[in-house]
């Protein structure tokens, strides 16, 4: 697609003022050429760029959105709550009140702590962790987003475990070192991981559902493993769940396996559209966070009552009966009606709740970051732009899921088909 003028002018001042002219790598396009496409404003599932063309919108701010843009209800209870002051870093009762919807509906947490990002969630959940149990070693998955804390920036090099090279320059050697990563859906790596580090490892973190580097679905049986090595070695099961939570269920992936983790990290949908995490678990894990234990973790602008506002707005609407089977039902309609208008070979929709990925592959299933053909994204990156030429907006990397949202009306699902169509004309092999 060509961009917009206005785009285009913006993103010209905007590299003269931020890296790479964006506040986040993944908003730059890199991964589907060309340059981004600035949003004015949202509604629904509707966003509209700056030079005035509209789209449906599937990366909803990249999961927070499940109740699509400017939904009235958590408009209305933020400009509510302004009226009364936006921060005092003092406790109000609106932290009572999310903590309390949140904690009475997911059973297996006692405790929660309310931070800004997921990134900061993940952080203070893995000192936590070592705090707890005086070990330092964390095991994670490769092809897991955990935001960008030093020690979660680790890919794995070759071999079935091995200590990662870190993937981003700028963190220690020291810190890398501290961090096992091992496949996913890989139980031998994890027990051979558990050998080689007996009684080190503090954590094993995992996305239940790892929905950042495509959909890698993994079997119920590998999560239970990691839950029995956990008890065995006194290991804390962490399950992030910044994507996954309030959006695979509102008890999330922990709820939807049936398995309990230790602790447990939320974002994105938590917070209504607004910079909101959390981290949560068991009693005497978290008893251990200052000012109760000495795991220190403070934040001036935690619990902000705005913020807290919409999450509570927006938890509140997600917790209506029939929503999460409503939501399904849609991004089933969505994803058939996809597939049966696909001329591109090869070509598999992956889902689950209201999370779906497009890949180019003909694997049943992908569960490990290596089944994901680096060349399968040229035909990502054809049908972006095409995509957006005929009105649907998708995160920019086809590495990336999509989201459906409650605002996305059959109307908008049919609109989608139909550009789907359109756009797979437009690929050459
Ligand atoms: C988005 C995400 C994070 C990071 O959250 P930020 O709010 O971007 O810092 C961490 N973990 C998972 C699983 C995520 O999807």
């Amino acid at each position: 697609m060509k961009i917009g003028p206005k785009s285009a002018e913006l993103f010209e001042t905007a590299k003269n003022l931020f890296p790479g002219g964006v506040n986040s790598p993944v908003r730059a396009f890199r991964s589907v050429g060309g340059t981004p496409v600035f949003i004015d404003r949202g509604k629904g599932s509707h966003i509209w760029d700056a030079d005035g063309a509209e789209y449906v919108d599937y990366c909803c701010s990249w999961g927070p959105l499940i109740l699509g843009h400017a939904n009235e209800q958590v408009l209305e209870s933020v400009y509510e709550t302004m009226q009364n002051g936006t921060s005092f870093g003092a406790p109000t009762r609106l932290e009572n009140e999310l903590a309390t919807l949140i904690l009475r509906n997911i059973p297996f947490l006692e405790r929660i702590r309310f931070v800004s990002s997921g990134t900061e969630a993940v952080m203070s959940a893995i000192r936590l962790a070592r705090g707890y149990t005086g070990r330092t070693k964390i095991l994670k998955f490769e092809g897991c987003y955990h935001g960008h804390a030093d020690s979660l920036l680790v890919k794995a090099g070759s071999g079935l475990v091995t200590f990662g090279n870190s993937s981003s320059a700028g963190v220690p050697e020291a810190f890398v070192n501290e961090t096992i990563t091992v496949p996913l859906n890989n139980p031998e790596a994890v027990e051979a991981a558990f050998k080689m580090y007996e009684g080190q490892i503090a954590c094993v973190i995992i996305e239940p559902v790892p929905a950042n580097n495509g959909l890698l679905l993994q079997h119920k049986s590998f999560l239970q493993l990691l839950r029995d090595l956990c008890d065995t070695h006194g290991s804390l099961l962490l399950f992030d769940e910044v994507i996954n939570g309030f959006r695979i269920g509102f008890t999330g992936a922990a709820g939807y396996y049936g398995i309990v983790p230790d602790l447990v990290t939320y974002g994105k949908i938590i917070g209504g559209g607004f910079p909101v995490g959390a981290y949560a678990g068991k009693l005497q894990i978290m008893s251990c966070i200052s000012p109760e234990g000495n795991v220190y973790q403070a934040g001036t602008l935690s619990g902000n009552p705005v913020a807290m506002r919409a999450g509570i707005a927006q938890l509140s609407q997600c917790l209506q009966p029939g929503f999460y089977e409503a939501l399904e039902k849609k991004t089933h309609y969505l994803i058939e009606g996809i597939k049966k208008v696909c001329t591109v070979r090869p070509f598999r929709i992956h889902t689950i709740g209201s999370i779906f990925w497009l890949a180019f592959s003909d694997l049943e299933a992908v569960r490990t970051a290596d089944e994901i053909d680096p060349a399968s994204m040229m035909v990502f990156r054809q049908l972006y732009h095409a995509l957006l030429a005929n009105g649907v907006y998708m995160g920019p990397s086809g590495y990336e899921v999509g989201f459906v949202s409650a605002a996305h009306t059959y109307d908008d699902l049919d609109f989608t088909i139909n550009a789907f169509a359109k756009a797979f004309q437009t690929i050459t092999p």
